[in-house]
Formats: C-alpha cells, structure tokens, sequence
C-alpha cells in the first residue's frame, strides 16, 4: 500500500483541556467497537461507572449516552476518564481515529486531519506552507475498478495546487476562478474518456503561465457587484440555523441573523471594507487552507461530474467563515487567531460532517446559478 498524507499528521496531538471545542462535547454520536465495551465492562470499577450507565446497545451499534450533549467519560476539566484511568489504549476506535479522515483508493491510502478540530486548523494557521508525502509497505491492496480516475483525478488536484501556488500577487478569488476553470476542462476530460494526463499538464501549464495569471487577475478585480453580494450573503447565513449545536456557536449564528436583519446595504459596504484590511494578515493562510482543501476534497470517484458542485460548496463554506468572522470583527474591531480558528473549526464542522447542510447550501447555490467561477468570485471575500 502506498500512503498519501499531510505532514501535520504525523505531529498531531489533541489540545485536550486546552481545546475550545472539545469534539467529545458536541452532541455527537459516537460508535462503540465491541471490544472496547467488553473492556468497559471488564473495568468497570476502574472507571467507577457501570458500562451499562453510560453505552447503550441500540439497532445493533454500540452507543455512548450523552448528557448535556457531552459524553459522560469527560470530566468538568474536559479530559477523558477513560484516558486519565486506564490510558490512551483504552479508548474506543473512534476515539483513537478523530480527527484523522482517512480514504482508501485501492492501492493508495491517503489521511487528512479534519478542519472541525480547532488544533488542526491552529496548526495550519501557523504553517509556512502544507506539505504532503508518501509512504508504503507491504500491506495488500484489494481489487480497485477505478485506479485510472483516480490517477487522472490525483494529477488533476496537483495542477490545481501548482497553479494556485504561483506568484504572491494574485488574488485568491482569481486562483479559485482559474481551478474552476482547470476542473471544468478535467470533467470534460473524463466525460469523453480523454484521460491524458501529460496533455492536460503541457496544456495547462502553457494557458496558466504566471503572467497570463497576473493579466486575469488584474481584469477581474473590482468586478464583483457588492449590492449582489450583500443580497446573497443574507440568503446563505440562514442555512445554518437548523445546524447550529452549540450553544456559544448558536450565539454568534443569532448575531450574523441580527447583523443582516436589522443593518443597512451602506454599513455592510464599510464594514467589509474594514474587516478586508483586517483579513491581510491571513493572506499565507488562505493558500495553506485552499491547498490543503483542494488536496483533501478534491477527489469524487466515480462521478467526477459532482466535483465542481463541491469545489463551489467548499467555497460557500469559505464565505460563511468570513460571515461569521466579519459580524465578530465588527462587535470587536479586531479579528485576533484564537476567535478565527474558533469560527473556522465550527464552520468546518457544520460542512465536513453534516451532509444535510452540505445539501442546503448546494441547493442555494443552484438557485442562485453560482455552480460556475463567477460563483465563486461572489463567494470569495479576502
Ligand atoms: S476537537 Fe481536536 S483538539 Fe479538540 S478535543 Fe477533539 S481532537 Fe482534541
């Protein structure tokens, strides 16, 4: 098996008590393999705590049984008793996995860490730039009826990455336009069987010369109606009122609701204005982000033809991050690393693991007729 992974991976550890969102705190379901209850059972006194309090057997799953929508191993410093009295070992799969996200394509194993935990996106905040490597052993690979798509695919996202890792000086909206434009090509591709790999590099690499990217970039700046913008911003924010499950995050949903609801088209334009410089320092980070985004996400195998919906989503999701940043910069006039990463985790996890908003936002992305690289220049606020 070869392994494809994010070099943050290998130095990952959990923030535990100092983490702002603790992930074993969300109300999220969480699956017990049958081995760790039997040890739950087994160490029953240990933990002081009958397994049967706290997992429940429920349409064949194994099932922690949440109060407050935490789970009851955390104590009231956030730590897992099940670690602190027994050791890491002993927690669950799903414990030990989160947030490691791995996906298999025959005989390649490729291992992202999701943006919902805070200290992933901590670390890719702090990066000078997201590097990925390979590693292999002698693990067998099943029969894989894709491998093909999935090379085409693979070298697809590495000339995104390429094109969008050139010269400083373009915007991010323009680099987003262009990896529209290089997927756009990649599907037509495949819709025809035209799987060449080393023609799309030679092709693309001529059309997308740094040069001819400083050209666009300087045609398509300003072109953006704000007026357009406002209008859809108002309409994406309330997609997340159905998922919002955190208490402090529900807070700053009611506030983005109040902000739109009750401000005018005229603030709106200062207040980006404002919040825009205030972005500047984040400039290195969105190209960490958005490399380490197209890398993780940028793979729809079998239907490729779904991969320019999920580029556009991945942007919405981008936007409402500046949404809900933008409404917390206003309230304090300064947008510090510890709230953004905060808004970024949270936003990431509403996309990365709620299918339901997922589609929500898809389906306002349609109405709208924002599936295309104009789409994307409204979303893209740097
Ligand atoms: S969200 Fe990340 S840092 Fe926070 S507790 Fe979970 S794994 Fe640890």
């Amino acid at each position: 098996m070869l392994y494809f992974t994010v070099d943050m991976y290998h130095d990952f550890e959990c923030s535990a008590d100092a983490c702002p969102s603790t992930c074993c705190g969300l109300g999220w379901n969480i699956d017990i393999d049958e081995e760790t209850y039997q040890k739950m059972i087994e160490y029953e006194e240990q933990l002081g705590i009958p397994a049967d309090d706290w997992l429940v057997r429920r349409n064949g799953r194994i099932c922690v049984k949440q109060v407050d929508s935490r789970c009851p191993m955390l104590n009231e410093n956030n730590l897992c008793n099940v670690v602190l009295k027994l050791g890491p070992d002993y927690m669950c799969e799903v414990c030990k996995l989160y947030p490691r996200m791995p996906a298999q394509y025959g005989d390649v194993y490729e291992i992202y860490l999701a943006l919902s935990c805070p200290e992933v996106v901590a670390r890719l905040m702090n990066k000078n730039e997201v590097l990925f490597g390979f590693g292999e052993d002698d693990t067998p690979a099943p029969e894989y009826p894709y491998t093909r798509l999935y090379q085409y695919e693979s070298a697809v996202r590495t000339i995104m990455v390429d094109v969008f890792s050139r010269s400083l000086n373009i915007s991010l909206s323009t680099r987003l336009f262009v990896s529209f434009g290089i997927l756009d090509r990649a599907v037509e591709s495949v819709r025809n069987d035209q799987m060449d790999i080393d023609l799309i590099q030679r092709e693309l690499g001529i059309e997308f010369s740094e040069e001819k990217l400083l050209c666009l970039d300087s045609n398509l700046r300003g072109i953006v109606d704000e007026n357009r913008r406002y209008l859809f911003l108002r309409q994406i924010q309330s997609a997340m009122h159905e998922y919002v499950f955190l208490e402090s995050f529900a807070e700053s949903v009611h506030r983005i609701d109040e902000y739109f609801s009750q401000g005018s088209l005229e603030q709106y334009l200062t207040d980006m204005q404002d919040f825009k410089a205030a972005l500047e320092p984040y400039h290195a980070f969105y190209l960490n982000y958005w490399v380490y985004r197209i890398f993780a996400d940028m793979m729809e195998i079998p239907d490729y033809e779904k991969v320019q919906e999920k580029f556009v989503c991945i942007a919405a999701g981008f936007c409402l991050i500046q949404i809900m940043a933008l409404v917390s910069y206003v309230d304090k006039r300064t947008l510090d690393q510890e709230d953004y990463i905060y808004i970024i985790s949270g936003i990431s996890r509403m996309t990365e693991h709620y299918e339901g908003f997922r589609n929500s936002l898809a389906e306002k992305l349609r109405e709208n007729n924002l599936i295309s690289p104009v789409g994307l220049l409204l979303l893209t606020i740097e």
